[in-house]
């Protein structure tokens, strides 16, 4: 399945609160769950400045959406993310049911941006999705909106574009 224009104003929407995770002096990470028949039901950006390091949005997301969400509704949803789903909230969104995931970003283009930022290797391997949930249909990367994804970690990790 391929990304269609429609969809875009989701996934500008993630960019919008990665773009607030870094105003909050955390890292640009913005997710949101939209029901199948388009509604936005749930947002959230990433909060691990708290000291939780698992406090990512997918995460807050599949939680939401297991607590609210019929297995059906789930099933129908889809997640639009800022940045591919890590290992841990791929296997949140298997675990709960949730549909398609849609992302502006891969975690290997996220990797690739980290190093030549001369970041740290995360404790956790940057695994694709369809490595931890096989049965989740995934589409990205978003070509249009990567670039201001890639400049948000910039300025998170270097305090500059
Ligand atoms: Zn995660």
């Amino acid at each position: 399945m391929a990304v269609r224009d429609d969809e875009l104003p989701y996934l500008r929407r993630c960019v919008e609160l990665a773009a607030e995770a870094l105003d909050a002096g955390d890292e640009p990470f913005g997710s949101v769950l939209v029901s199948g028949d388009g509604t936005v039901l749930a947002e959230d950006h990433n909060r691990v400045a708290s000291g939780d390091r698992t406090r990512h949005p997918e995460f807050e997301l599949a939680r939401w959406a297991a607590a609210h969400l019929t297995p059906g509704e789930r099933a129908a949803a889809t997640v639009y993310t800022s940045g591919e789903h890590c290992p841990m909230c791929a296997a949140a969104h298997a675990w709960v049911g949730l549909g398609r995931i849609v992302y502006v970003a891969s975690s290997e283009q996220l990797t690739s941006w980290l190093a030549e930022l001369g970041v740290a290797a995360p404790p956790v391997r940057p695994l694709p999705v369809s490595a931890i949930a096989p049965g989740v249909t995934v589409d990205g990367p978003v070509p249009e909106l990567t670039d201001a994804i890639a400049a948000l970690h910039r300025r998170f990790h270097r305090g500059r574009d």
